[in-house]
């Protein structure tokens, strides 16, 4: 059997052994009445950790983003993100679906909103737009390979908004954390709400967070449960997000090391598309190709297996399950690759 290097999304990853031994043993109870001390001491650890209120356990990252709009917009208003973000192009239209607001998306190429952009459009509300309700950032931010944001232009884009609340899909904050040496609590100190995803880099098998304003994550409670996402002795799955939270951290360095390295592996095998390696900061490697559909097909036929983020979009992740010999054997399928892309 061929070689596979799975480097399709930080998704992929399995949970360790011990979550797998803190699951087993986790107490549980009915989280309906609130009553899973298992999700509350997670909750509880999130909230500290990026210094808010209170937190919500969720099932995935997709409805902690859906419940932030729920939480912050009303039917008819404007939300202002990035145009590569999860919650305008990655979440099947939900936000449309499920709050009734429209997205004002601005350029979002490098990661960062550009201000002056967000501005421009919350000042056209003086006219016929509709109102701002909210703004959306993502950090790291995924379309552009990982990049970490820079705190301190969150806190000018938080302040030049006003009272609008900032939500931050954090669904790789930790990513950020460890690449920048920015906490978590200083990243989500501009933001209103944030959501972040233990199912990715942190390997737990399911759940998300999201924390903010402990009224508003009351109301985000009643969303959750309108959404279907209410669960009940869910004390398993949160039993494994806190060995994530607690064990997980720090080891997502290894995988930013790597993506590093298969970075420039990929500048080197594709010279033509321009692409810095240097810009690599986290577990992401993403270039545009005139056809990388078809190159992503032709690496998965020599065991590596890889996405797109667009269909001129390439994407290679890390994540705990890719080790030294996985690089090095993408290093050699890249030596010997010849593309016969039409
Ligand atoms: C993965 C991801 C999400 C959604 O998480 P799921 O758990 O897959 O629903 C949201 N935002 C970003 C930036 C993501 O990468």
């Amino acid at each position: 059997m061929t070689r596979r290097v799975d480097l399709r999304s930080d998704t992929v990853t399995q949970p360790t052994q011990a979550m797998r031994d803190a699951m087993a043993v986790a107490v549980v109870g009915d989280d309906g009445y609130n009553e899973d001390p298992t999700i509350r001491a997670l909750e509880d650890r999130f909230a500290a950790l990026v210094g808010k209120e209170a937190a919500v356990f969720v099932p995935t990252g997709v409805m902690g983003n859906q419940i932030a709009v729920r939480i912050l917009t009303n039917p008819g208003d404007l939300v202002i993100a990035g145009r590569g973000q999860h919650v305008v192009s990655f979440e099947m239209g939900a936000a449309a679906r499920n709050s009734s607001i429209q997205f004002a998306t601005v350029d979002d190429t490098s990661g960062a909103l550009d201000l002056r952009d967000v501005l421009d459009i919350i000042d056209a509300e003086d006219d016929h737009q509709p109102h701002v309700a909210m703004v959306s950032i993502e950090n790291t931010h995924m379309p552009s390979g990982g990049t970490p944001l820079d705190v301190a232009d969150i806190t000018a884009l938080a302040r030049a908004i006003g009272e609008r609340p900032l939500h931050l899909d954090g669904a790789r904050l930790f990513n950020a954390v460890v690449a920048t040496g920015t906490s978590a609590a200083a990243y989500a100190a501009p933001a209103t709400t944030v959501m972040t995803c233990l199912s990715k880099g942190l390997c737990a098998p399911a759940g998300s967070l999201l924390a903010g304003p402990a009224g508003l994550i009351e109301r985000g409670r009643v969303e959750r449960k309108r959404l279907g996402g209410a669960m009940r002795q869910a004390g398993f799955l949160a039993a494994a997000g806190l060995v994530a939270l607690d064990e997980m951290v720090d080891r997502l360095a290894e995988d930013h090391a790597r993506a590093r390295i298969l970075a420039g592996l990929f500048a080197t095998a594709f010279p033509e598309v321009d692409y810095d390696p240097a810009s690599c900061r986290t577990n992401i490697v993403a270039f545009n190709h005139p056809q990388a559909r078809q190159l992503v097909e032709e690496l998965a036929v020599l065991g590596v297996d890889g996405g797109t983020v667009g269909p001129r979009r390439a994407r290679f992740v890390t994540h705990a399950g890719v080790s030294d010999d996985d690089v090095t054997f993408v290093a050699e399928v890249l030596a010997r690759f010849k593309p016969t892309l039409r």
